[in-house]
């Protein structure tokens, strides 16, 4: 046995060893991230090479982090490089192989969500940016259905979400919409799955030859795929199926944006070979109170197989209770949560801010939070569902910077070569600082590499071009040549790298000091010293793995849930939880009630050690209802918070509303956690019955 499995429990090294297809299926902290990492980490030590595994997960910070806890086992060298979102994987692997796709053009630009919507509104022929919002969803949900037909939707709860006219009106726009993006060579999103999807549908030689690169794809929070996800698994994955995948039915969070908790109930039939699925059911993260509660929440769910959490030492201490916090308004609630996490600071001096996080349902109910916090020296750090997009002046530096080190010099007589992988690196590095290459030029140079079957960059050379032309491709390459000299001369690291080609492009000129962009800028040069070496940063780059906010180097962090997904902290407290915020005021009407559940599930297992929960009587103008979800967290295992708004001096009594301190949280037997299983069981055996 490797010495990276010795860690693990016997279900998880079973489950770790496990010939694929395999999946796992288990509750929140029971180590299924943990198992699907030393798994890797075992094979890669059993001597197969990095490259050939593939690592899946579903957020940025989730592969960020899956990334840094297979470095610390392995060592940069042995890192898989193809460990990332979906969308990034996908994005690498079109850029790097993606010649067998038909109408991919070379050096495709990728659109943000913004850059999208506009197209869409003109394609689409409307103003207004709501309804631009509404049918942009409506559109990505078409696409990640894989719905080729519109008269025949599939029936799901992401698509009843909408009014039929707007459905209708998505499906007609599609067309045009799609041509718009052809015709500025660009991909949005979703394209990023669902071309390669269909590409693969159409022509099973791609999909062997891709399917071939990996011996093995590994699919962390599998419970959150949608369709064209699914679909992309199986078909990479090949038959019977290499496919290793985690996740747990009661974290199924997404089923808004079009995921179907469904394909992890059916991966048996989707991988024959298959057996059961694996359970794990020690979780090594809470304390009993807090998975007491969650056991009381998940059974609260008419659908979710049976799982129940169990603390891994029986003997733990139960921990504290859960507390309760009612705030008379949103400021109050902010006051109460900067209250809080000085009065654990005081408590425990050595506490790093990042242990503490504050969960919310919506940015909105983040936005007093913040104000609050950012008064004072508190370092607050906020991630929300949309993950910002670096000023356009960074992504252009780094470009540069990727440009020049797709340099080498493996050509006859030790000539340069240009690899194809950085196209889309010389597209944006040709566009800024702009230098008169238009699109005319740009498509013509696109057409001659792939006759040639040339990086765009080494086709220049032999393209038939004015000398002006020919002088402004020429300045580009010559610029990126300046800056693979300078960093090898000079033994850059990436952040010296990234300055210097951000100066040698001009760039420099045009990124300040201070203000957005300056900070855009300091951020990124802070990634880019993380990183290690040259180049894993732009192999990072590549995947889209640069944030565009700066990451203080520890604060205290302030997530929306589905952000939240997959992480730990050792003090957590929801916020906001009230009727109409969380449960979502549609959530009833649209009958999801259930995944609103889940997200409540998710943001209570996130806690490690203790567990706030928050409501607001009066948030702007209306008068707050204590969410449903705080009468599921059983009495006995909460207790009502004091004034905390105002709280001064320790504030680690907790007292009750009338000043009494609180009873102390009598700690589960292990007859009452055995009760509590046989209880849920039974209910959902009567349940699976019915
Ligand atoms: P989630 O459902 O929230 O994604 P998970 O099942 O992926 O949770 P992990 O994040 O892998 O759970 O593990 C939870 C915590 O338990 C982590 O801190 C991890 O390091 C720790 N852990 C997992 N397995 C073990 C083990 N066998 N021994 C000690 N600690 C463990
Ligand atoms: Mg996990």
């Amino acid at each position: 046995m490797s010495a990276h499995l010795a860690p693990l429990n016997p279900a998880q090294r079973a489950a770790a060893t496990a010939p694929a297809p395999v999946l796992v299926l288990a509750g929140a902290g029971s180590g299924k991230t943990e198992t699907l990492i030393r798994r890797v980490a075992d094979i890669i030590l059993n001597g197969e090479p990095p490259d050939r595994l593939l690592c899946i997960t579903f957020t940025a910070k989730a592969a960020g982090e899956m990334r840094s806890r297979l470095a610390a086992l392995l060592g940069p060298e042995r890192t898989p490089r193809w460990v990332g979102t979906f969308h990034a994987i996908m994005a690498r692997l079109l850029i790097e192989d993606g010649a067998g796709v038909p109408g991919l053009p070379r050096g495709f630009a990728i659109l943000g969500q913004g850059d999208a919507r506009e197209l869409l509104m003109q394609a689409a022929g409307i103003q207004d940016r709501k309804e631009a919002s509404l049918l942009q969803e409506a559109v990505s949900l078409l696409k990640n259905g894989l719905v080729t037909d519109p008269r025949r939707l599939p029936r799901s709860s992401a698509l009843s979400r909408f009014e039929p006219e707007v459905l209708a009106q998505a499906a007609a726009v599609l067309p045009a919409y799609r041509s718009a993006l052809a015709g500025r060579q660009a991909l949005d999103f979703d394209d990023l799955i669902a071309l390669p999807v269909a590409a693969m549908q159409a022509d099973p030689a791609l999909a062997a030859h891709w399917s071939a690169r990996w011996t093995e794809i590994l699919v962390d929070e599998y419970q959150d795929t949608n369709h064209a996800q699914h679909a992309l698994v199986r078909l990479l994955a090949g038959t019977p199926g290499r496919v290793f995948a985690v996740g747990d039915d009661l974290q199924a969070i997404y089923g808004w944006r079009g995921a179907d908790v469904a394909h992890i109930r059916r991966f048996g039939k989707d991988y024959r070979a298959a057996p059961p699925a694996l359970k794990l059911e020690t979780n090594y993260r809470s304390t009993p109170t807090i998975l007491r509660a969650a056991n009381a929440i998940a059974a609260e769910d008419p659908e979710a197989l049976p799982k129940i959490l169990r603390p891994a030492d029986p003997k733990a201490p139960p921990g504290p209770s859960i507390t309760i916090r009612e705030a008379p308004t949103a400021e109050d609630e902010g006051r109460g949560v900067l209250n809080w996490v000085q009065a654990l600071r005081r408590k425990q001096p050595e506490l790093p801010w990042r242990k503490c996080a504050v969960l919310v349902r919506a940015s909105f109910v983040a936005e007093p939070i913040l104000a609050a916090l950012r008064q004072t020296d508190v370092p607050v750090r906020l991630v929300t569902d949309r993950e910002p997009e670096p000023p356009k002046e960074v992504l252009a530096a780094i470009a540069w910077l990727r440009l020049a080190m797709s340099r080498s010099r493996g050509g006859k007589a030790g000539a340069h070569v240009w690899e194809p992988a950085a196209d889309d690196a010389f597209r944006r590095a040709c566009a800024f600082p702009a230098r008169g290459i238009g699109g005319a030029l740009f498509g013509r140079l696109r057409e001659h590499a792939t006759k040639q079957s040339l990086a765009l960059a080494a086709a220049v050379a032999t393209l038939t071009a004015t000398p002006t032309e020919r002088q402004g491709l020429e300045a580009v390459l010559g610029v990126a040549g300046e800056i693979a000299d300078g960093v090898s001369r000079q033994t850059l690291g990436p952040a010296g790298a990234l300055r210097l080609a951000a100066e040698a492009s001009e760039i420099v000129e045009r990124l300040g000091l201070d203000g957005k962009l300056g900070y855009a800028w300091a951020a990124a040069l802070r990634t880019a010293e993380q990183a290690g070496s040259v180049v894993a940063y732009c192999d990072g780059a590549a995947l889209g793995a640069i944030p565009g906010e700066a990451e203080p180097a520890d604060a205290v962090q302030v997530l929306t849930l589905h952000r939240a997904k997959g992480l730990e902290f050792d003090h957590v407290l929801l916020a906001g939880l009230e009727e109409g915020v969380w449960p979502n005021w549609q959530a009833e009407q649209q009958g999801a009630i259930a995944e609103e559940r889940r997200l409540f599930y998710v943001g209570v297992t996130r806690a490690r050690h203790s567990l706030q929960l928050s409501w607001v009587r009066q948030r702007r103008d209306w008068a707050g209802k204590p969410s449903r979800f705080l009468a599921e967290v059983p009495k006995a295992l909460t207790e009502t918070g004091t004034a905390y708004w105002q709280a001064k001096g320790s504030g680690s009594t907790s007292r009750t509303a009338a000043g009494r301190p609180a009873r102390p949280v009598k700690p589960p037997s292990q007859a009452e956690t055995d009760q509590l299983v046989a209880e849920f069981t039974a209910r959902k055996a009567a349940k699976t019955l019915r």
